[in-house]
């Protein structure tokens, strides 16, 4: 198979078209048996249930080629489960999670002329969705709905090394109590823009959430899980309904314990705790983990021990396994690696 020309080291994080993209409807009641399609565009009514009342879910993953040459991507399954979750909270239907394997597969497949070399930092990046698409004026779920993949590569995610951010906390909320912090929804990012993009005026990477219902405990980013590493070695990372269940967070837990022997609490996370912490990390598949240097919270600084300018060392140790294990330098646990070619 030869790959397209594509400079992989200096690609970024955006949307490169590639060739196919799986398609299945939803119609009558039953999905039907989907197809690669090459059309990158969708028709769709005026009055579709997604541009009206944006009923829409997605998932993000990643197929990469392991240093044995082989072209893989990392718990699909889990991405499968999820989007279950997510249809379930806005009432859409539920696609079967061997389906949604076989749609990430097909896919991959059909576009492996971008899916980037061994070594070069970057990866193809899997786009599972689901729309609501017939018209709906009276507000209830659509429907028919449509249930797509689309890839596109995209660059290594820190260039010239993983350098600690400063984030603020948010005066906005991220989440509602009993809302859908916990679902995988383009609501959720939505509402996230004006709180992103004040933060990034002002100076700061990222945003910390918190608990929306009392503003006491640490929740999430707009898009990453926390870590946290106390000057004893323990990994913590906040628990809550309002957060959505991070598929590297929970990779990296396990790896903590089974494979580096480190503690894991999986608890909630008062903010007042935050000075007495020794590394922080986002974690998620876009980066693994990327290392937290400093956290504000309306001018009053609290600046982590690991520093501004490298990854803390437990915090590196986690992120060399994790990665170590989705490259194929280390063994994997059972069924972690989905092997597409
Ligand atoms: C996707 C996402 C994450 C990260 O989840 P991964 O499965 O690790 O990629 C974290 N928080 C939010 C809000 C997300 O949408």
């Amino acid at each position: 198979m030869e790959k397209k020309d594509i400079d992989w080291s200096s690609l970024g994080f955006g949307y490169v078209k590639t060739d196919k993209r799986y398609v299945s409807w939803f119609k009558n009641g039953a999905w039907d048996d989907g197809a690669l399609v090459e059309d990158d565009t969708i028709t769709m009514s005026e009055c579709a249930g997604v541009l009206q009342y944006a009923q829409t879910i997605f998932e993000g993953l990643k197929a990469y080629t392991t240093e044995d040459g082989h072209i893989v991507c990392f718990r699909p399954d889990l991405n499968a489960e999820r989007l279950e979750q997510s249809a379930a909270r806005l009432e859409m239907p539920v696609f079967p999670k061997d389906r949604f394997i076989d749609a990430v597969v097909k896919t991959v497949e059909a576009n492996e002329a971008y899916v980037p070399p061994y070594g070069s930092g970057a990866t193809l990046y899997i786009r599972p969705y689901m729309f609501g698409y017939n018209p709906v004026i009276g507000v209830k779920p659509a429907d028919e709905y449509q249930f797509r993949v689309f890839t596109t590569p995209v660059g290594p995610y820190f260039k010239g090394g993983a350098k600690p951010i400063t984030i603020k906390v948010s005066d906005f909320d991220r989440a509602a109590p009993h809302g859908t912090g916990h679902i995988k929804a383009g609501l959720n990012y939505a509402m996230s823009l004006h709180a992103i993009v004040t933060a990034h005026k002002e100076g700061f990477d990222e945003n910390m959430y918190l608990d929306p219902g009392t503003r006491t405990k640490v929740e999430e980013t707009g898009g990453a899980n926390f870590l946290f590493i106390t000057k004893d070695n323990k990994v913590v990372t906040p628990k809550s309904d309002s957060i959505l269940p991070s598929i590297t967070r929970r990779s990296l837990m396990y790896v903590a314990e089974k494979y580096l022997g480190l503690t894991v609490e999986h608890r909630e996370v008062y903010f007042d705790e935050l000075k007495d912490f020794a590394e922080c990390g986002l974690c998620g598949t876009a980066a693994v983990i990327s290392p937290v240097g400093k956290i504000v919270n309306h001018g009053e600084e609290i600046c982590l021990p690991s520093g501004m300018d490298d990854m803390g060392p437990i915090t590196k140790k986690l992120y060399d396994t994790l990665t170590g294990i989705q490259m194929g330098r280390m063994e994997a646990p059972e069924g972690w690696i989905k092997v597409i070619k």
